[in-house]
């Protein structure tokens, strides 16, 4: 079978739904292709939250940002190994791709909370209602049937087509009943099919640290298709032996733990003797090798309801609190003592901990890992314990692309035709993407590529 459309775009996540809009938009045909059975990738699956300087919520908190600092933070958290220039397109689009999201798509974002991630200097990720890449997902789902842009789920792209010059001029793809269809595409193809965090074999041959040991946070879809199949026509690929764990995930399932999302609000993380080892708002990278590097290569999260009122995270993520606990993953106990000893943690040494979290908290320094956001006082229960390990969540190599999304080649130009966006592309978070730049990565150049393939 053969189909035509100005834009063939591969992958139904957070970059391709953006991609498939904008390229809509700006009056071009547009088919969105997705090998899975629903749509949404890991963009579904994630917290949603995404970052941005300047944005409505932090002007309403009173909370100074800028893109310079922005840019500042994403590079260094990258160990300076991201693009600098694509890092600056990053953080000067994404605040204008946030209101995009807020006004066009309708996506509904908290109005008086933000997160701050792990290696940012302050609060800027904005948090979609449900704290769920659900809330994205839904609404971009919404807004690709109102604007009637075709979408085939159970379209697995599999090779590029290319004419005599090289250019990109469509995808073979395995339709939802087995057989080939052709798509041409007479203006462009969009690559956004995701990373490859879900294909141990890839993993392993980029990086043969991350094997069978490590579960995976990701989609099934995440097989790194995309990468594949645009380097059999020349395109150069780049920093893949960057892997990321995310470091509080189920350790039955590799499941990434949003309840534990009240990290970020002061919970603090211990080890089986009791002890805090990490400074709890470190990157994910430190505090990954810091969990494996203690006894069992697990951790334990402990925060106290007063963490909880404010986090919310138990009544958000209600199903996953539910599942932990039932699973023997989580417990709230009314006392620490209690909670030690479900997890048969040593309770004297885990008061003494307390006892030095709560001196931290009032002196506002904590003297031995240096919190950032300043701990908070624990004395108070009830007490919320989870068990917790590192898990394979994020790929942060793949296709190099320039400012306008352009993939280019192992020479270094454009490949004509061909354009990538969200986590396919290897060049804005250099060895370690910090928290909430995902979403923004996909959302701020999903919207470039759409509109650069229809011009
Ligand atoms: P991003 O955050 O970059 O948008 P996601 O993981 O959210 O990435 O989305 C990528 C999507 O691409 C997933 O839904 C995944 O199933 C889909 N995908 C991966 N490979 C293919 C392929 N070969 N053909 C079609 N869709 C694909």
């Amino acid at each position: 079978a053969e189909q035509t459309y100005d834009v063939v775009i591969i992958g139904a996540g957070g970059a391709g739904f953006s991609a498939a809009l904008e390229a809509k938009q700006a009056g071009a045909s547009v088919v969105l292709l997705e090998k899975m059975p629903s749509v949404g990738g890991n963009t579904l699956i994630s917290g949603g939250e995404m970052n941005a300087a300047n944005t409505w919520v932090q002007k309403k908190l009173g909370i100074e940002d800028s893109t310079e600092l922005f840019i500042e933070d994403t590079l260094k958290g990258g160990d300076n190994v991201g693009d600098p220039e694509m890092v600056r397109v990053l953080a000067e689009n994404a605040t204008a791709a946030a209101e995009w999201l807020k006004d066009e798509v309708k996506v509904n974002f908290l109005e008086d909370h933000l997160f701050q991630f792990g290696g940012h200097s302050v609060k800027r990720a904005l948090i979609p209602e449900g704290h769920t890449g659900a809330e994205l997902i839904t609404k971009l789902k919404t807004h690709l049937d109102e604007m009637g842009i075709d979408l085939k789920t159970n379209t697995k792209a599999e090779k590029l087509l290319t004419d005599d010059s090289g250019k990109v001029i469509g995808v073979e793809a395995a339709g939802a009943n087995g057989g080939t269809i052709t798509f041409h595409a007479n203006k462009g193809v969009i690559i956004a099919s995701g990373g490859f965090g879900s294909n141990v074999e890839m993993r392993k041959q980029y990086n043969p640290e991350y094997d069978e040991k490590y579960m995976t946070t990701d989609a099934p879809g995440t097989t790194g298709d995309g990468i594949v199949m645009a380097q059999a026509i020349g395109a150069a690929l780049t920093n893949m032996e960057s892997i990321q764990t995310y470091p509080v995930c189920n350790p039955k399932t590799g499941v990434i733990s949003l309840v534990a999302d009240s990290r970020f609000d002061g919970a603090i993380l211990v080890n089986q003797s009791g002890q805090r080892f990490v400074e709890e708002l470190e990157r994910r990278d430190v505090i990954s090798k810091a969990i494996l590097a203690q006894e069992g290569g697990y951790a334990y999260q402990l925060w106290n309801q007063e963490i909880g009122d404010i986090s919310k995270t138990v009544d958000t993520h209600k199903d996953e609190y539910e599942m932990l606990v039932k699973d023997g993953l989580l417990y709230k106990a009314d006392t620490l003592k209690e909670a030690a000893e479900f997890f048969k943690i040593d309770p004297e040494a885990l008061q003494a901990t307390i006892d030095r979290v709560n001196k931290f908290a009032k002196s506002g320094k904590d003297e031995d890992f240096k919190h950032r956001a300043g701990l908070k006082d624990m004395s108070k229960g009830p007490y919320y314990i989870q068990k917790a390990v590192p898990s394979v969540h994020h790929t942060m190599g793949g296709l190099v692309i320039n400012k306008t999304t352009e993939v280019l080649n192992e020479q270094g130009q454009p490949i004509p035709g061909l354009f990538a966006a969200g986590e396919v592309t290897g060049v804005i978070h250099g060895k370690n993407r910090l928290g909430g730049n995902a979403i923004a990565d996909a959302i701020t150049f999903g919207r470039i590529a759409g509109q650069q393939v229809a011009k």
